[in-house]
This record gives C-alpha cells, sequence and structure tokens, in this order.
C-alpha cells in the first residue's frame, strides 16, 4: 500500500494556515446528523470528545476506567511545553519545532511538528480559560521551568501534578457536554474490535467489563486515544492498565503502525527493588531543573557505598563524577531523555552503579537547597545565617517546587531526599511509535482516526519532556476537529448506521469467541506469567540497546511464549461478571503480538537514533556492552536513515523523512 501522509504543499510555516482555510466543513446543522465514537479519555480523547460534541457532532466516549478522571494522563508529573516566551529568552515557535525535531534525531513528520509548535500557545490559554491552576510567579503570572534537550525555560506545570490538572480541565469540559447529552458516556467499557463497512470504520465492539455484555456501537467516524503501549516490557511508569488492544485491533484490521520499537526509556525512574514488583515509579524530569546527576569518581568508594560502609553524603565534590556535566556542558543535566539514560546505563554498566543491584545512580539536590537557601537568607535579610538556617530556607523552596515528588520518593524508597541523594535508574515510560496516520490525524483505515500517544506522529525517535501533554491537547483541541470535518462532510446524507449488518454480527462473534476461549482453557499458567516473562525478553533483548543476534532470538522466544500462551494460559471466573484477568488476558494476548512486531522492526533498522540503540555486536546477546553505531560523545547518528525491505507489518514511510526545512546535520548536544 502507498502511503499518502497528506502533507500540504507551500512553506511549512503557512501549511497548517492555508490547509484549515481549504478544508471542506461540514456546517452546524449537519454536525448534528454525525456520530463519532472517541476510544479513550485522557487528555488526547477527552479534549477530542469534548471539542467535537461543543462543536455539534454527536459524541460516543469510551474508558475502561469508572471516570475519565481517572485515565492514565493523571500521573503527568512535570509540565506541558508551549512556544510563549513569557521568559523573553527567546522562544519561538520555530525554536520549539527545532528542538522537537532535533529531540526526536529527524525522524519525526516536520509539518506536524510545526503545527503542533504553532498552536502550542493556544493550549495554554485553553487551559487557563478552563481554570486549570497553573504555577505562577511571585507576580502572579504564570511561571515556566525549563526541560531536557532545549536551551528555553517553556514548560508550564502545576505543581508536580500537571497531567492532572489539565485532565480535570478536559474532564469539566467533557462533563458540560455530557449534561448537554452531546456526549454519552461509556465508563468501563473496553474496546475490543473495530467494525469495518465498506472499508470504512463504523463502529466498534465492546465489553461491558462490569456485567461482561457484549455491545456494538456505530458511528461515521471512530477515533482511537488509547494511550502508550509501554507496558508490553511488563514493568513501566505507564498505570497498570495502559494496553495497545485498541491500537492492535485497528491495525489487525488495515491500520499501519509507525515505528513500533521507538520507546522512550526515561532516566529518572526509582530502581527496580525485585522480582515481585509491578510498577515503576517516575521521578519527573523537572527535578533535573535543580537535581544533579552523579556517580563516585573511585571503584572503592561504588564498593563501600554498596556495603554500606560509606554514605553518599560523606563523599566530597572532587570524589564525585557529575558526568552529564562533564561531557555535555551546555546542557549539563538537561540533556535529553535518550541521552542521559544511555549515559546512566554506560555508568552503571562500566560497575558504578551506586545500589546493591548496580544499577542506580543519584540525582542531588544539596547545591540547589544550599543556593535556594543562600538566596533566601539575602531576601529575607538574614546576615551570617548558619549552614543549617541555609539549608531549612532552601529545603523550603524546593518543598513547594518539588514537594509531592520527594514525599512520594519518600514513601516508596523511606529515605529523605532532601537529605541524601535520591537513587534514580532508566525505565520503559513512553512509546514514540504507534498507529501511522497521515497529516489529517487518520489512519490507513478511512474514517479512522488515531491521537495522543496511541499515534506515531510527532516525537521521532525520541520525545522531548513536557511534549506528550501539548501533542496530546493540540490533536484533541485544535487538530482533529478540524480535520474531521473534511472526511465527515461527505457523510451528511449517509444517516444513522445500522448495528444489525454481517459486519457487526462476525465482528461480534469473534470477540465472543476469543472471550469463551479464556474462561474455558483451564491452563496452568496465570496472564502474568506470560506477561512478565514477555517484558523479560523485551528488556534484555529489545531494551535500551538492541543487537541482531538479540533481536532475532528475540522474535522466536515471543513466538514460543505466544504459543504457550494460547495452549496454557489459565484466566479464573467467568466472561459474565467483573472479571479483571479476563480483561488483562486479551490485553497481554495482544502485547504477546505487538513484542514480535517491535522485535521486527528495531531488526531492519540498522541504525542508533533517539530510544533505538543499535550494537554493532552479534556476538553478545542479553543486556549488551558492546560498541555503540552511534558517536556517544557527539551524539550524532552516523549513517542516513534507510528502511531495508518491506516487512509486512512495520511501516516508516520515506516522507517522513523531509529533511527541507532545517538542516540534517549533528544533533549534538555538547
Ligand atoms: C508517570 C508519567 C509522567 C508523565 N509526565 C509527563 C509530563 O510531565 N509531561 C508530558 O508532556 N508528558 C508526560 N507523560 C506522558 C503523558 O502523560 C502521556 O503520554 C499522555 O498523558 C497520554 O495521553 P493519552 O490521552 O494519549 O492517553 P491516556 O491518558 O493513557 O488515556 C488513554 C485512554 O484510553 C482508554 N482506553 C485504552 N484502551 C481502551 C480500550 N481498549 N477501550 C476503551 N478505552 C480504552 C483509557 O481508559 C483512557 O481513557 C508522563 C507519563 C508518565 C507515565
Amino acid at each position: 500500500m502507498a502511503l499518502d501522509s497528506k502533507v500540504p504543499q507551500g512553506p511549512i510555516k503557512d501549511k497548517w494556515t492555508d490547509y484549515k482555510n481549504k478544508i471542506n466543513l461540514v456546517n452546524p446543522a449537519n454536525k448534528r446528523h454525525i456520530d463519532v465514537i472517541v476510544v479513550g479519555t485522557g487528555l488526547a480523547g477527552g479534549s477530542a470528545a469534548a471539542t467535537l460534541a461543543e462543536l455539534g457532532y454527536n459524541v460516543k466516549a469510551f474508558a475502561y476506567q469508572d471516570s475519565p478522571r481517572r485515565a492514565h494522563s493523571i500521573a503527568a508529573q512535570g509540565g506541558i511545553n508551549a512556544a510563549k516566551n513569557y521568559q523573553g529568552d527567546g522562544d519561538s515557535t520555530y525554536r520549539l519545532f527545532y528542538d522537537t525535531v532535533k529531540g526526536g534525531d529527524y525522524r519525526s513528520r516536520e509539518a506536524n511538528v510545526y503545527r503542533l509548535a504553532e498552536v502550542s500557545a493556544n493550549i495554554i490559554d485553553q487551559c487557563v480559560a478552563q481554570g486549570v491552576p497553573f504555577a505562577r510567579d511571585y507576580g502572579g503570572l504564570l511561571d515556566n521551568r525549563s526541560f531536557g534537550g532545549v536551551l528555553v525555560s517553556r514548560t508550564f506545570y502545576a505543581k508536580g501534578q500537571t497531567g492532572q490538572q489539565l485532565l480535570l480541565g478536559a474532564y469539566s469540559a467533557m462533563n458540560r457536554q455530557i449534561a448537554r447529552g452531546k456526549i454519552e458516556m461509556f465508563n468501563r467499557h473496553e474496546m475490543l474490535d473495530v467494525v469495518l463497512v465498506d472499508g470504512k470504520a463504523r463502529g466498534i465492539i465492546t465489553r461491558n467489563l462490569i456485567t461482561g455484555e457484549i455491545e456494538r456501537h456505530s458511528a461515521h467516524a471512530v477515533v482511537i486515544a488509547s494511550g502508550g503501549y509501554g507496558n508490553v516490557y511488563f514493568l513501566s511508569t505507564n498505570a497498570m492498565g495502559s494496553n495497545v488492544t485498541a491500537g492492535w485491533k485497528i491495525h489487525k484490521k488495515g491500520a499501519y503502525f509507525a515505528n513500533p520499537c521507538y520507546t522512550q526509556i526515561h532516566p529518572t525512574c526509582i530502581p527496580r527493588s525485585g522480582d515481585y514488583q509491578s510498577k515503576l515509579t517516575l521521578m519527573s524530569e523537572s527535578l533535573r531543573n535543580d537535581g544533579r546527576i552523579w556517580v563516585p569518581k573511585n571503584m572503592d568508594d561504588v564498593i563501600a557505598i554498596r556495603e554500606g560502609k560509606k554514605k553518599p553524603t560523606d563523599l566530597s565534590e572532587d570524589e564525585r563524577d557529575y558526568y552529564l556535566e562533564r561531557r555535555y556542558p551546555a546542557f549539563g543535566n538537561l540533556v535529553p531523555r535518550d541521552v542521559a539514560s544511555r549515559a546512566a546505563k554506560e555508568r552503571c554498566d562500566a560497575g558504578y552503579g551506586v545500589n546493591a543491584t548496580g544499577e542506580a545512580v543519584y540525582l542531588d539536590f544539596a547545591a540547589a537547597i544550599t543556593r535556594y537557601g543562600k538566596e533566601q537568607a539575602k531576601i529575607q535579610n538574614i546576615s551570617n545565617p548558619s549552614d543549617a538556617k541555609i539549608y531549612e530556607l532552601g529545603q523550603k523552596i524546593v518543598e513547594a517546587k518539588y514537594g509531592n515528588l520527594f514525599q512520594m520518593y519518600n514513601k516508596i524508597v523511606d529515605q529523605d531526599p532532601y537529605k541524601t541523594p535520591m537513587m534514580i535508574y532508566p525505565a520503559v515510560h513512553y512509546t514514540m511509535g504507534g498507529v501511522w496516520v497521515d497529516y489529517n490525524l487518520m489512519t490507513t483505515i478511512p474514517g479512522c482516526y488515531c491521537i495522543g500517544e496511541a499515534n506515531f506522529s510527532d516525537h521521532g525517535a525520541n520525545r522531548l519532556g513536557a511534549s506528550a501533554l501539548m501533542q496530546g491537547l493540540a490533536d484533541g483541541y485544535f487538530v482533529l476537529p478540524y480535520t474531521i470535518g473534511d472526511y465527515l462532510a461527505d457523510d451528511i446524507r449517509t444517516g444513522k448506521i445500522s448495528t444489525e449488518t454481517p459486519e457487526f454480527e462476525a465482528a461480534e462473534k469473534e470477540v465472543k469467541e476469543k472471550i469463551d476461549f479464556f474462561v474455558n482453557n483451564n491452563g496452568t499458567h496465570s496472564v502474568d506469567y506470560y506477561h512478565k516473562k514477555l517484558g523479560k525478553i523485551m528488556w534484555d533483548k529489545c531494551g535500551m540497546s538492541r543487537n541482531e543476534k538479540g533481536l532475532k532470538e528475540a522474535i522466536e522466544e515471543i513466538s514460543e511464549l505466544r504459543k504457550d500462551f494460547w495452549q496454557n494460559v489459565s484466566v479464573p471466573g467467568g466472561s459474565e461478571e467483573y472479571n479483571e484477568e479476563l480483561a488483562k488476558a486479551g490485553r497481554v494476548a495482544d502485547f504477546l503480538e505487538l513484542g514480535e512486531l517491535f522485535a521486527k522492526d528495531a531488526l531492519v533498522r540498522e541504525e542508533s537514533c533517539g530510544g533505538h540503540f543499535r550494537e554493532e555486536s552479534a556476538e553478545e546477546s542479553g543486556p549488551q556492552k558492546g560498541e555503540a553505531k552511534r558517536d556517544d560523545e557527539n551524539f550524532a547518528f552516523v549513517s542516513a536513515w534507510e528502511y531495508k525491505g518491506e516487512p509486512k507489518d512495520a511501516v516508516l514511510h520515506k516522507e517522513e523523512l523531509e529533511f527541507n526545512d532545517i538542516e540534517l546535520k549533528q544533533r549534538s548536544y555538547k
């Protein structure tokens, strides 16, 4: 199939404006006759559902949680980017565009990214109007902080709860439409298939997670906003329920998947503590504004710390290796995530990890606390303050900025991060890959759209911090509501879509058969048994670095594991009741297919870029330590991207690589 990105002609800065001027519209009276299904009510789906309903469409929205407020978006901590240039530090639409494309190792579709940068400023205005309580400075103006890979402060935030506050804004907008009857909300409903009629997406099959009832829902278009699939690794910073099912089901019906192997491994997460852990916890990137990352310089100190004979605070400045500041003086601790993660792995692989497993580095706030404390002492006219007083004053400032994150760390690790450095290690966090979409955010299935983290569109090989919320809300509030009209303009006379058709019947039958299989299989192993095994293969062989031998092994092993799953999985309970194991079984079945595609995609990419770090060595498999193709000091990828062969499911088209507007040189963060 030839992909058509539908990127409009013309200079990049005019594309979106010109396009909107010429696009087909549906008049307000006709919108009343058109139904749209939105699967997912996180920031992307929630904002889309609210806006589509506000415009006049009839929206049916679905979420597997008991309320849109519980979407995984609620977990977002650090902030949301926008090119407002409130700090007067040189920011602009172009700079946000440039940083995003460069941060993604030049693998994103530039026209989409430029549009994203353009609408970013509108998002902040929209959210402020909704009452989102963004942090403000002393004078009452909106405050900003900085995130990795950029040299300006453009991140708007609400303490460490930005996602929650934005979600409450989108949820309020949705609620208004629910009250008006323009959104019908289906909580606790899981989409288990999409229904195509004459090749167009015309509905979905869902399971009511409380009663087990299988339902048919029709519409003129279907929007998938189901979030990311990082849980294919079992352990990730994602919510436990985050899954790929909606994206995978549309993929199996014809929606192409792009860059499935592009995964973001976030550098600052609380390290894994044992085999029985089911979740990893992020410590927001915003902490790198003030936290300094280091490991001991000397191996003797590493050993002494591991054995409990020394504390990190015993080490003097010159006994510490602030390796990011050393290697990247311009960006320091705020290099992009992929760069910071690989640097942490490099130090830990070299033996400098500071915890018992050897997989931890320090994130230290002592310098920031002292700096803020001295400033406060000056402001408060305290002459000759003692060290203790300075620390007390500085701690208050750090607490005001990051207090909830410090509390979270304290509760999980049982150490006080105001007094001793945090221990952190990279963990799976975000998936840049996803369902392929064109400029309209439509998938390769006509009438089926995909927005938010579930699509592949804007972040290339590595997402910059605070850009996911921006993308989800740009898609939902400002892009999809326009572009979907171009397609729906042809549907104003179609009338209601019936669910009493052979297509709905067949899709429902298939869903029911799978559910019947699970509850009747009486196998020997739990769903989690398979999910954990899959996660281990993914982490060891498709994790932070990958090589040919390991990837080939992964493909084999996942395929074997999948066979075993379909023979021996055990799902207790019945199908016509609340059955969390049954819901999980369906999701893990899809992860077992996605995992294989993921490894195949990684295998054909003979390159290193962003979240994909390809090693030359084919000798060893498992967590590898070989030479990387990538020039590790300059972080320049050394070969132009070339897609070898035409693997069945993995797609990244040449047209994604439009280097016409910015020069593809080196991605140097020195
Ligand atoms: C710990 C953490 C912190 C983060 N912090 C930041 C940050 O500070 N800044 C930033 O920009 N990004 C951050 N991110 C990333 C960002 O939060 C996500 O990328 C973003 O919120 C995803 O939004 P979404 O709407 O696409 O998906 P989600 O919020 O995951 O919503 C998915 C929706 O789909 C529904 N759904 C899924 N499958 C189905 C199905 N089969 N049937 C029915 N419904 C379904 C769910 O119920 C849910 O409503 C963070 C991520 C994590 C994990």
